[in-house]
């Protein structure tokens, strides 16, 4: 007799009406790293966009000096959704970035 496993259906999520979407956008002002929560539809998504584009701002990928750290085994950091850095430690990784009050990211993998 066979075992069938049932599957386990997870909606990874759950789109609630009532609350907005939230979006993180870290970009680079003027060489500094920026990090901008946007709450609301894309539209807002966009409009911060287009406002930090006004003010000189640059997603921080497209920095030509910015070296490729996305080899396989960085993860990603949940706050700046951006690559972690290699530590001396073989096997962890930190997160280079700051966070907007001054301390270093606290996230590590
Ligand atoms: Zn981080």
């Amino acid at each position: 007799m066979s075992n069938p496993t049932s599957p386990q259906i997870q909606p990874a999520q759950v789109d609630a009406p009532a609350k907005p979407a939230s979006f993180t956008i870290v970009c680079e002002v003027e060489g500094f790293p920026v990090t901008v929560e946007v709450e609301g539809k894309a539209d807002a998504l966009k409009l911060m966009i287009a406002r930090l584009k006004d003010i000189g701002a640059v997603p921080p990928a497209s920095k030509p000096g910015a070296k490729a750290e996305s080899r396989s085994g960085a993860p990603l950091c949940p706050v700046h959704h951006s690559p972690m850095k290699a530590s001396r430690k073989p096997g962890s990784f930190f997160c280079p970035k700051r966070l907007p009050d001054g301390d270093y990211c606290p996230e590590k993998a």
